[in-house]
């Protein structure tokens, strides 16, 4: 990186730790041409990306949410709650491997029918014979709630 005193290009680390209990690597470098040293802190960026809705609005991408799709679509079927949260993290690991600020909601949709897909045939089908007529996770999550109220005696 730029030495911030003379913008060189060539610095060299003479000191590298880890701080913040190992989420962050603080580096001391040395500018090879003035000579000035600098500290410069170094942390793995995991975030999820936000979520822009079938609507062309954006939300924080919601880990709850998500869960509660899967479960619901899993209602009743043979599967570990161990394995609905693999099945979570191989979606949240997919779009941070995206390194996208943005994605679609039809990318987190289609990524969690293929999830489905290999943990349950009758969730999978489920779930996509609902969401592909929705195309937006948090309508088809707003159908699910709304098919599992109970009538209230008017
Ligand atoms: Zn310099």
């Amino acid at each position: 990186m730029h030495c911030p005193f003379c913008s060189e290009t060539d610095t060299k680390v003479i000191d590298s730790r880890l701080v913040a209990d190992g989420g962050q690597v603080r580096r001391r470098r040395e500018c090879l041409t003035c000579h000035e040293r600098f500290t410069t802190f170094e942390v793995a960026e995991l975030l999820m990306p936000k979520i822009i809705k079938h609507d062309g609005t954006r939300e924080p991408f919601n880990e709850e949410k998500l869960r509660n799709g899967l479960q619901r679509a899993l209602e009743k079927r043979p599967v570990s709650v161990e394995d609905v949260e693999a099945a979570l993290n191989n979606v949240k690991l997919y779009l941070q491997a995206l390194g996208e600020r943005e994605v679609q909601s039809l990318v987190i949709g289609e990524r969690v029918m293929e999830e489905l897909r290999n943990l349950d045939q009758v969730a999978y089908v489920r779930f996509a014979s609902v969401y592909r007529s929705f195309q937006d996770l948090s309508e088809f999550q707003q159908e699910i709630d709304r098919l599992q109220e109970t009538p209230e005696s008017s």
